[in-house]
């Protein structure tokens, strides 16, 4: 099993504290049953990428794929996305693979997703969207 370090795992609890605490609850019930699980947990460890992003670094973003290199990330300006507001509405995941490394998997995030919507029905997942997919998105 992948273990945060204790860098990690303190980054963690203030990205948790920066969003809605009905999404941190639900994305620490969907931590558990994964965690709990002895066929996911050795896949990798999912954790919170990001909750809060301020404006400044949502234009940041905003520009990867348009006047920065890189394929295109967000279609929110500063502003204008669920991370933007405080307490953050949105967070996103990321897993930490047994090897080291970070994935944002489609199949991983689409076995959190089933977990984290489980947790609570106000969660959406942006893997449902239609069109631009964002699978590491989760939002209230
Ligand atoms: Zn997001």
């Amino acid at each position: 099993m992948v273990a945060l370090t204790k860098a990690q795992a303190a980054r963690q609890v203030a990205r948790l504290a920066s969003v809605r605490p009905e999404l941190a609850e639900a994305y620490a019930v969907a931590l558990r049953r994964w965690l709990g699980d002895p066929i996911l947990v050795v896949l990798g460890r999912p954790f919170v990428s990001e909750g809060y992003r301020s404006v400044q670094e949502q234009d940041e973003l905003y520009t990867h794929g348009r006047s920065a290199p890189g394929p295109i990330v967000t279609y929110k300006r500063g502003g204008e996305s669920k991370h933007n507001e405080l307490p953050s509405k949105a967070l996103d995941v990321a897993f930490l693979l047994p090897d080291g490394t970070t994935s944002w998997s489609p199949e991983l995030l689409s076995k959190f997703a089933r977990l984290m919507k489980a947790a609570d029905v106000r969660v959406h997942w942006g893997g449902d969207w239609p069109g631009f997919k964002d699978r590491p998105h989760f939002e209230v």
